[in-house]
């Protein structure tokens, strides 16, 4: 699992995450600022996994997970998720998602999630 794309709204967001990735020696390949785009970059570079954030405009997290799940069954899909959002992180898992991570962002869990789907 080397490399990665990173599908968030939040500029911020998504600058700490690659931060992390880039530190532990993964390879971000894109980064999208919405569903739509995320899963276009999907399909295109068919990355060994995505950190997928849930509450974006144009295509929200849980749309583009299913999406990404119906082309590649075997996708590995990190969901960002936020405080008071179990209902969405309960239909995620149904959807096959692999992990969550939550903001504010800590380095450690990502870490260990990161090397959980190793
Ligand atoms: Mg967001």
């Amino acid at each position: 699992m080397r490399t990665a794309i990173i599908i968030d709204d939040s500029k911020t967001s998504r600058s700490i995450l690659r931060n992390i990735l880039e530190a532990n020696n993964y390879e971000v390949l894109a980064e999208a600022t919405n569903g739509e785009e995320g899963f276009d970059k999907y399909q295109e570079l068919q990355p060994d996994f995505v950190t997928l954030d849930i509450t974006m405009p144009v295509m929200d997290g849980i749309e583009t997970l299913t999406k990404i799940k119906e082309f590649d069954p075997d996708a590995v899909v990190i969901m960002v998720t936020a405080a008071g959002q179990k209902q969405k992180m309960l239909e995620a898992i149904k959807l096959g998602a692999a992990e969550f991570v939550t903001k504010p962002f800590e380095t450690g869990q990502i870490i260990s999630i990161l090397e959980s789907i190793e």
